[in-house]
């Protein structure tokens, strides 16, 4: 069973990167390439019947199994980073943190307008990364085909933030 492959293999790191916070290792998952597989076939098998024109994978452990799941889907593959990072012209979302702000890039060449793009990150705790992600997509004319996370922390609240954007969720492991 997938869910509980990727819960033996993550690893629960106390106290990083700040006092008092448990944090989700998932580079154990990396070491592990036939779990990598049976990921991304969980993601191509629960996205049979979405429209992807592009994966948008959200920086940096976005990028890990988001690429080759748009590798696997046989579409563009579109990092999300983080500001001044990518190089060609750039729209931007600032978004708020728990203390401050944070603000995430797309090139403005990334996709065409009315493009379907499914967005993925390693893991959905507060959903405030991958929002900002789907208002920046919905400012440049995308739509949000969906959502796909490894792993879904605390994540009850996560999904309440999300699915007025995209009912079309898949967390593998919560
Ligand atoms: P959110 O915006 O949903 O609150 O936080 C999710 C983002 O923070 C994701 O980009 C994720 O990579 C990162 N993140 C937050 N906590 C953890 C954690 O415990 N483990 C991992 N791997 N990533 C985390």
């Amino acid at each position: 069973m997938i869910q509980q492959q990727i819960k033996d293999a993550i690893r629960d790191i106390p106290d990083f990167p700040k006092p008092g916070i448990v944090f989700k290792d998932i580079t154990p998952i990396l070491k592990d390439p036939s779990l990598c597989d049976s990921i991304v076939d969980a993601f191509v098998a629960g996205l049979k019947d979405t429209r992807v024109d592009a994966i948008a994978g959200v920086e940096s452990r976005g990028f890990l199994f988001g690429l080759t799941l748009a590798t696997r889907l046989g579409v563009p593959f579109i990092p999300v980073r983080k500001a001044g990072k990518l190089p060609h012209t750039v729209m931007q979302k600032v978004y708020e943190l728990e203390y401050g702000t944070a603000t995430i890039e797309l090139h403005t060449d990334a996709f065409k307008p009315g493009d379907h793009i499914l967005i993925h990150d390693d893991l959905l705790a507060t959903g405030g990364t991958v929002t900002a992600a789907s208002e920046l997509i919905q400012d440049m004319g995308g739509k949000v085909a969906g959502f796909t996370f490894v792993v879904g922390l605390g994540f009850l609240n996560g999904l309440e933030k999300i699915r007025p954007i995209s009912n079309n969720v898949m967390v593998l492991a919560s």
